[in-house]
């Protein structure tokens, strides 16, 4: 087991005066909290948070980083709480625990390629501190190391979730030893058999490959002799996967695979890699399309090489990688280098050019001297703008920060945007306007009977949504129309004594479609219903033989008159409670301003492209409407409505009352939808409630019984 004294030594070596007694006070509580507990291979569970801030301190990260390592998995498997851990440690210490504790319990089902770069994207959007990412990447090193214990199916888990998150993330981050050797475990556990035929192959051309290595090596070392330049020269075998798919890509065998070898020279200033290049491209014969300038284009990840592969000692190929000592720090170490060069500041201005998407990542200071001042600054912010979230399967989809759940329910699948009526997250119920947090798992409910609602475009972010909800209300609202219109004209041809449906049959609607320049018969009856042309008009476009009772009024029809001439029929059953006189399956929609009880006197209006809207005949905006438009209705007494309406009571402020009104509303079989209660500054009580009443003569009985209730003062409709 990797000891405390060695990561304290460890740490001194970059941080001369390290608090080297938090580490220890952290490791003391580690090793209490797992008391007791085993790995699976038998060891003392302390072994693996050990090990974990092995790595982390061999990345020379600062100490808050290294004792989230000894501590980060104290939350989730030992009875030490996030709070504990605060309080002991300090704020800084937890946030990072807790970040790699959250990472650890996100769901995880593999799907394609889209989905892993989603994760990836997520890991990286959720730390928001770059450190519980590094701790949780150490993590998964030494899980990765010791995976030989655990079960065949958790190795292939763990294994694929290395290779498809944590291997890219580690490479883009820079951390290129990591990258390998993640990429490598997570080979040897996902193809085991391709694993240990190229292990078996690599053994046995061994051998033959060191000696290869060696003579390469000193003729590379002559070369920079001769041209007078200092270099490091070393060379070795890629890792096993990245040779495994090179073999593979290529379809060659290990023994014709010298590029299997990297060879690599470290200079001293960028001067001497190109003069390297130069050295070596005159000795032998480079192949062409394989040189890449990573000095002058770095890659994203900030690796920075010449790479070049040229016709080498027997005629094989040799590939050879040359940078600065510098670059080589980046290329193994990436983001972390970049906090410890004490000396200098983090960045100089001349490197941002390069460090183009960190540049984008990290909120970072100038004049930074400590670098754990600087780690705090540097926050992941390359992924702001978007927000992540999962399916109840564990899809994940990215949408805008700010979206909603009925931006997700589009983004699924716009039937299920069109029916969605509510949202669970996290399995709890949420309002449809909730913004979505990054690893949210969302679960839509839908239900046949819900509709777009115009609210929705208050707050849905997508344009995917936006034009989904409007599209739908343009065909509601189109569909509303016609169906007015219809009546309307209807009627308008009824004072003429013809009828609409053998209009229709006749095509009589289409031709004067054509005239009216509307397109199809359909078009007459959306432009009367939006009121766009009036009934007369269309009735007379229809029969152009009819002469208008009224010809100089070519306006809307006057509905509200009585019209002798027409035949009475039995109302039809309504839709929506309320019989309008001769009409049948009109929708109609209840004013807000007076809200009709079943019982109340009511009258009803056409309203240009709304349909009909019912007031009570005492509502004051009932005398204010044109009277032209009036239509004449009636309660549907069958049809067991139930209206919502507000009542207020007025009492005296005393313990008790509230419940004895509850009781009457109960007793009188009202539903009480909502209540506000309040003390007027007189000490009454002022209740306002929202209740449901199905016919005007139970709310008048409840009404009274309220008002005969001890205590209370007036219980009034509002
Ligand atoms: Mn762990």
């Amino acid at each position: 087991m990797v000891t405390i004294d060695e990561i304290c030594a460890s740490v001194l070596r970059h941080i001369p005066h390290a608090d080297l007694d938090l580490l220890r006070r952290c490791y003391a509580y580690a090793a209490e909290s797992h008391q007791g507990q085993l790995r699976r291979s038998g060891d003392p569970f302390l072994v693996h948070p050990m090990g974990v801030a092995k790595i982390i301190a061999d990345l020379n990260l600062d100490v808050a980083s290294i004792c989230a390592g000894i501590l980060h998995d104290c939350v989730e498997d030992t009875s030490a709480t996030s709070e504990d851990i605060r309080a002991r440690f300090g704020e800084e210490i937890q946030k990072i625990v807790d970040g790699v504790t959250k990472l650890g319990q996100i769901p995880w089902t593999t799907r394609e390629e889209r989905q892993a770069e989603n994760f990836r994207k997520m890991l990286l959007a959720m730390a928001r501190d770059i450190r519980v990412i590094l701790v949780k990447l150490a993590d998964r090193v030494d899980n990765m190391r010791t995976l030989q214990y655990v079960s065949r199916d958790k190795q292939e888990r763990v294994a694929r979730e290395t290779r498809e998150i944590y291997a890219p993330i580690a490479n883009r981050l820079g951390l290129q030893w990591m990258k390998v050797e993640l990429e490598d475990l997570a080979f040897q556990y996902l193809e085991p058999q391709e694993w240990k035929d190229l292990c078996g192959q690599m053994e046995g051309t061994e051998t033959q490959r060191t000696a290869y290595i060696r003579e390469v090596c000193a003729k590379l070392a002559e070369v920079l002799a001769e041209n007078d330049i200092k270099g490091e020269v070393s060379g070795r075998a890629k890792g096993t996967w990245s040779i495994h798919q090179k073999m593979r890509r290529t379809g060659r065998d290990l023994e014709q695979v010298y590029d299997i070898i990297a060879f690599r020279i470290i200079t001293d200033s960028v001067r001497d890699c190109y003069a390297t290049l130069g050295a070596i491209h005159s000795n032998w014969m480079p192949v062409p399309g394989r040189f890449k300038d990573y000095i002058a284009l770095p890659k994203p990840n900030l690796y920075q090489s010449l790479h070049t592969t040229v016709i080498g000692p027997g005629s094989e190929r040799m590939e050879v990688q040359i940078r600065t000592h510098e670059m080589h720090r980046t290329a193994e170490e990436g983001i972390a280098a970049h906090w410890q060069y004490k000396e200098r500041s983090p960045l100089g201005a001349g490197d941002r050019k390069a460090f183009a998407w960190l540049h984008q990542l990290m909120e970072w200071q100038r004049d930074l001297s400590d670098p754990a001042e600087f780690m705090q600054t540097v926050k992941i912010d390359l992924f702001e703008e978007e927000v992540f979230v999962f399916t109840p399967k564990g899809d994940v989809k990215a949408l805008p920060q700010g979206a909603t759940p009925i931006d997700f329910a589009y983004a699924v699948h716009s039937k299920i945007g069109d029916h969605c009526s509510g949202a669970r997250i996290n399995g709890m119920m949420v309002p449809l306007r909730y913004r979505l947090r990054n690893g949210d798992i969302i679960d839509i409910i839908t239900s046949p009977t819900q509709r777009p609602s115009k609210d929705w475009l208050k707050f849905v972010t997508t344009s995917r949504a936006q034009t989904k909800i409007r599209h739908h209300l343009r065909r509601e609202q189109r569909e509303r129309s016609r169906r007015l219109g219809r009546d309307l004209l209807t009627k308008a041809l009824r004072n003429h004594h013809r009828s609409l449906a053998s209009a229709e049959k006749d095509k009589l609607l289409d031709k004067a479609a054509e005239a009216l320049h509307l397109g199809t018969g359909e078009e007459i009856l959306v432009h009367v219903g939006y009121g766009k042309l009036s009934p007369e008009a269309a009735a007379l476009a229809i029969y152009p033989q009819l002469q208008s009772p009224d010809a100089s009024v070519d306006n809307m029809p006057t509905l509200g008159e009585a019209t002798p001439a027409q035949p009475r029929r039995e109302p039809k059953r309504s839709v929506g409670g309320v019989r309008v006189q001769g009409e049948a399956d009109i929708v109609v929609r209840f004013a807000k301003c007076c809200s009709p009880v079943p019982g109340d006197p009511i009258v009803a209006f056409i309203s240009r492209g709304r349909g009909v809207i019912v007031h009570t005949r005492q509502c004051p905006k009932a005398f204010n409407l044109d009277p032209a438009r009036t239509v004449e209705v009636s309660w549907d007494e069958d049809a067991r409505l139930l209206r919502p309406v507000a009542v207020e009571v007025i009492s005296e402020d005393k313990p008790g009352i509230l419940a004895a009104i509850s009781k009457c509303f109960l007793e009188h079989s009202v539903n009480i939808a909502q209540a506000k209660c309040k003390a007027t500054e007189d000490s009454r009580g002022l209740n306002t409630f929202q209740v449901t009443v199905g016919h005007v003569d139970q709310l008048k009985k409840v009404l009274r019984a309220i008002q005969g209730l001890d205590g209370v003062i007036s219980a009034t409709r509002l």
